[in-house]
């Protein structure tokens, strides 16, 4: 017998993710604010629930996957959710995801909190590497730990109901920069006769080389020596700034997204650090 659930939210991820349920034979109820989203899920079989309140009440394991912040306090307004386990995939800060878990403690509900390290086509794709962070109740993951599993791999890191938005925001942060990085480059290269789709698998390629490097800065931000194993010194990097911005300048592209963090370079080089890598920049950061 498969574990019943209720999802609450049929956007592109919801939607997604009731298929991979459906498809695994676990009976599904579902709700969706708005209309049209629900029939083709239910011509699957999953049962459509008329209110908020309905659809709760349908199953012990409740799941929302809605827009934001404002979309789930409006939806669990006025929502008893005594017994339930309750997971909440919408993307959340920490800070919200811990006082949910405390909203829901004080129910009698367990609560964990995720964050989908995915896109909806990789949803029930196990071979796509997508993965969903859990944080919260143990007793929660460990009791519906194979029904979570079915969309996607799931990563529990913690009992603080913090901790998966934390792990998720940090690595949607560093994809951030990375793709201000990629648009930079595409910017450079555009007027150009040099191809897009050449261009693409050569910063592909060069951003992949470059990626185990957060593997020395990890062992340098834990023994505190932030030169041991440079190769490319922060002197020589602070030097070929303006090299970049000069190019930039050149090809009449704008450094908006290369100066905050060459600045950051340059401060550090400042203080005295030019042995050092860029791993200083961290300790720079905190507030
Ligand atoms: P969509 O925009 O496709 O869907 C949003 C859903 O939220 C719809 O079901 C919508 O209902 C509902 N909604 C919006 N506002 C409200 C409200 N005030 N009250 C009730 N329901 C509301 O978003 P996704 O499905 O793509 O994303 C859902 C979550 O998944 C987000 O938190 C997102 O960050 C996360 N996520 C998405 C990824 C993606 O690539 N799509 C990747 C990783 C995480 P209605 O039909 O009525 O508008």
């Amino acid at each position: 017998e498969k574990t019943p659930l209720t999802l609450l939210g049929l956007g592109a991820m919801g939607t997604a993710l009731a298929r991979t349920w459906l498809d695994a034979g676990h009976p599904l109820t579902v709700w969706n604010r708005g209309p049209g989203r629900a029939e083709p899920l239910a011509a699957l079989g999953a049962r459509v629930a008329g209110s908020v309140t309905e659809a709760v009440a349908a199953s012990g394991l409740v799941v929302l996957c809605l827009l934001d912040d404002a979309s789930v306090d409006e939806t669990l307004d006025g929502v008893d959710p005594t017994g339930k386990d309750l997971v909440n995939l919408t993307t959340s800060t920490p800070a919200l995801a811990r006082s949910r878990a405390a909203w829901a403690h004080g129910r009698g509900a367990r609560f964990m909190d995720g964050g989908i390290m995915a896109v909806p086509p990789m949803i029930g794709v196990p071979a796509s590497g997508g993965y969903i962070f859990y944080s919260g109740s143990r007793a929660l993951f460990d009791a519906h730990r194979d029904t979570l599993a079915v969309p996607a791999g799931t990563s529990y890191v913690g009992e603080d109901a913090g901790s998966a938005a934390l792990h998720d925001v940090a690595l949607l942060s560093a994809m951030t920069g990375m793709f201000g990085g990629v648009s930079h480059a595409f910017a450079l290269v555009r007027k150009e006769d040099i191809e897009p789709a050449a261009f693409a698998r050569l910063l592909a390629d060069w951003l992949v080389a470059m990626v185990p490097s957060v593997h020395l800065m990890a062992s340098q931000l834990a023994d505190g020596d932030y030169t041991r194993g440079v190769v490319s010194n922060l002197a020589m990097q602070v030097a070929g700034s303006p090299t970049l911005l000069r190019t930039a300048e050149e090809q009449g592209v704008s450094t908006e997204l290369l100066t905050p963090y060459l600045s950051l370079m340059e401060r550090r080089l400042a203080q005295g650090h030019g042995h050092e890598g860029t791993t200083g920049v961290v300790d720079l950061l905190a507030r």
